[in-house]
């Protein structure tokens, strides 16, 4: 390895510990729907959907399995990284309504990562922080793989975000053909709009789309992007999102910079060998762990403690979770 590599993984590992302490999250995104009005963006699963789903109402999530998955994330002490939902799939005033009940069921505001909306005043204390989805930030690879999405309306929300005293998110895909030195554009983007909290995600080929055959990007390289994040920025929350292909990326994450981990099949994975391999890494790396992948007595009864329509859902999830093992 890289020998000045490997000095900064230190240095990231220490600075990491001594303003962040040694907890790692398990986040996990909330979908609110499974449409988005852009649908063209290259590497995202939104964009083989876009002519199939010919009525976006359909493509929107039963309200009820929302709050239970909510209520789950809660009873396992995951963190819900965002509600999430395509651009324009849902109306403002229902996502404002889901957002105030997981806050009353999590006890937590919830970040939104609901593609550009100028509409950030209708909300209030339910909301933490704001999530731009940029994807990438050198300008010409932005334009190609996301024709729709402009960067600036993003930053424009960012700017409305923070006048309104929102925290601010951005998310990144790496391995979408940006290289190493677009990380001056990273650099100075997080710099500029200040940004609180960075949510990196390592490139999954969905088929249909033309990165089917494309690798994932090297676990090495994605140390060198987390490391000289953290290095730059002390105080930023970074959140690494691997895939249940790629798990021995975390240990190496974590060390780099990461204060949480996502992007996992909860409740396929919970109580399996691949949970157990998200807690080993994290331990390896000398972290205490916020929240369980394996610890079935915290999946609780198979109905809810918060409302009866929810129980059918809930039943569903501890089901599936206590049928696994390792
Ligand atoms: S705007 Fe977001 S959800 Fe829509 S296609 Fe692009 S990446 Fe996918």
């Amino acid at each position: 390895m890289n020998e000045n590599l490997l000095k900064q993984i230190n240095k990231s590992n220490k600075l990491t510990l001594k303003k962040h302490g040694d907890t790692i999250s398990l986040e996990r995104a909330i979908f609110l729907s499974w449409w988005c009005d852009k649908g063209d963006c290259a590497f995202c699963y939104m964009s083989t959907q876009k002519n199939k789903i010919k009525d976006p109402i359909k493509a929107k999530r039963k309200i009820q399995n929302i709050y239970a998955e909510a209520e789950m994330c809660s009873r396992l002490n995951w963190n819900i990284e965002f509600l999430s939902g395509g651009n324009k799939s849902i109306k403002t005033a229902q996502i404002k309504e889901i957002a105030t009940n997981i806050q009353k069921i999590t006890g937590k505001g919830v970040w939104l990562n609901i593609g550009t909306t100028q509409d950030l005043d209708k909300y209030g204390s339910e909301i933490e922080g704001i999530t731009g989805a940029v994807e990438t930030v050198n300008p010409q690879l932005h334009k190609q793989i996301c024709p729709s999405k402009n960067i600036e309306d993003i930053t424009n929300m960012l700017e409305k975000a923070e006048d309104l005293g929102f925290k601010k998110s951005i998310t990144i895909i790496l391995g979408l053909g940006e290289t190493i030195e677009d990380l001056d554009y990273l650099i100075d983007y997080i710099k500029t709009n200040k940004i609180d909290r960075i949510i990196f995600y390592s490139l999954n080929p969905h088929k249909e789309t033309i990165y089917a055959e494309t690798s994932q990007p090297a676990s090495l390289y994605y140390s060198e992007v987390v490391t000289n994040i953290r290095l730059k920025f002390p105080d930023i929350e970074i959140i690494c999102g691997t895939w249940i292909d790629n798990l021995a990326n975390i240990g190496i994450l974590i060390l780099s910079g990461a204060n949480g981990i996502t992007k996992f099949p909860l409740f396929k994975m919970f109580g399996t060998k691949y949970g157990k391999r998200v807690e080993q890494e994290i331990l390896y790396a000398n972290r205490k762990i916020k929240g369980t992948f394996t610890d079935k007595t915290k999946l609780g009864p198979e109905y809810s403690k918060i409302s009866p329509e929810y129980d059918k859902f809930i039943k569903r999830y501890v089901k599936e979770s206590l049928k696994n093992k390792y």
